[in-house]
């Protein structure tokens, strides 16, 4: 008995906001997309009976492979090339498990980040006795149908209607068959796979699902989205771990900084051997300590030509990255800058929503301080800059 989760990520969606597709949006602290392959992979090493993952598949779009291969981590199959729609996609997937002698396959829509543990198992319980098996719930609003005058015409009775989400389960070769009949006969109008297994005679059962496993889709659901997973419902419990970070480097010629990524113009420049940004080295750090994964001169050593004036953000989106691959979040970063000038207040807020854009976190999560030393020390006598950060992580 094998069971395959195959994850559905080649749509090109991008209401939900930013330049990349839904299921590519931070949400969190972490790609949608991920939290799909954390819920299913926590499957992998599940205890006894056979409600577990084996196999995990990703069918994206060319265009995202960069950002898909930097956030996958491990225990996935090489991701396969997604068609022209979602079922061709599907289709392509199911095509690449078909060497693994799958018994049951879970088709899995990669923009539904709120999929739980249990509904995996119920759908995966259900194909003893069905061919297919779908994730849905039963409708509770009333429905009406409106006439050309956006006026109703009528109230359609709910009593039997369910609302199809995924997981949508089926017995391998019973769905890859269906799916081959369909595109050979030229079908391509199916919304979902639970249709196609329908239209091919396959019996099709209902398992009743948790309404909070909704699609993103729009600007507005990946903001509620946000709300929900910010209220800790996270399908695993995580552990807080603690990291701080500290950096200096000293003043020399020039008329501008990058502080936390954004550059201030000032009577001298800082001295590196990347851009020179106190703040997000303190930061890297803290994200690696945190980690108990080194530092930021281990990963990215000054003797490397390649970091030569580096953007700094590489280096703390490396350290955020790390931490998704090993299915953490970032809980919050704290930085205080120590010098006597140039003054901070002024670009604080733009600090604060560049190191959340970079950590991928709500910018309320991110705090920016700073203080003089009295004139004490060694930026009391303007020689260069510290900064100073923590970071909590939640892991699993
Ligand atoms: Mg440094």
């Amino acid at each position: 008995m094998t069971t395959a989760a195959l994850i559905v990520a080649a749509g090109r969606g991008t209401r939900a906001g930013g330049s990349v597709p839904k299921q590519y949006a931070m949400l969190a602290g972490a790609p949608v997309f991920v939290q799909c392959l954390q819920t299913f992979g926590s499957l992998q090493q599940a205890l006894g009976g056979n409600e577990k993952i084996d196999l995990m598949q990703v069918v994206i779009h060319p265009d995202d492979t960069e950002i898909y291969t930097r956030y996958a981590g491990t225990g996935v199959l090489p991701p396969v090339y997604g068609g022209a729609s979602r079922q061709l996609s599907v289709l392509s997937g199911l095509e690449a498990l078909a060497d693994h002698r799958i018994t049951k396959v879970l088709i899995h829509d990669a923009a539904r980040p709120f999929v739980s543990p249990r509904t995996i198992r119920n759908v995966i319980r259900a194909l003893d006795k069905h061919a297919g098996a779908l994730a849905a719930v039963p409708l509770a609003d009333t429905l009406k149908r409106a006439n050309a005058f956006g006026c109703v015409a009528e109230t359609i009775p709910r009593a039997g209607l369910w609302r199809a989400q995924t997981p949508q389960g089926f017995r391998f070769d019973d769905i890859l068959t269906a799916h081959r009949k369909a595109a050979a006969a030229g079908r391509d109008d199916f919304t979902d796979d639970a249709a196609i297994a329908e239209w091919a005679g396959l019996d099709v059962a209902l398992v009743e699902d948790e309404a909070t496993n909704t699609k993103i889709t729009t600007e507005a659901d990946l903001k509620m989205a946000e709300r929900l997973k910010n209220a800790n419902l996270y399908p695993y419990p995580l552990e807080p771990r603690i990291g701080t970070g500290f950096d200096v480097h000293r003043f020399t010629a020039g008329d501008h900084l990058i502080l936390g990524g954004i550059q201030i113009l000032h009577t001298h420049g800082l001295e590196g051997h990347s851009d020179a940004d106190v703040v997000l080295h303190a930061l890297t750090d803290a994200v690696l300590g945190a980690l108990g994964d080194g530092d930021i001169g281990q990963h990215f050593p000054p003797s490397n030509p390649k970091w030569k004036g580096a953007a700094s953000r590489i280096f703390l989106e490396d350290a955020v990255t790390r931490v998704i691959k090993r299915g953490g979040r970032i809980a919050n970063a704290d930085v205080t800058l120590l010098c006597e000038a140039p003054q901070i207040g002024p670009h604080r807020e733009a600090m604060q929503r560049m190191i959340a854009d970079i950590m991928g976190i709500n910018p309320v999560r991110v705090g920016v301080k700073a203080t003089t030393t009295e004139g004490l020390g060694f930026t009391g006598r303007r020689e260069g800059i510290a900064a100073m950060a923590s970071v909590m992580l939640l892991l699993p």
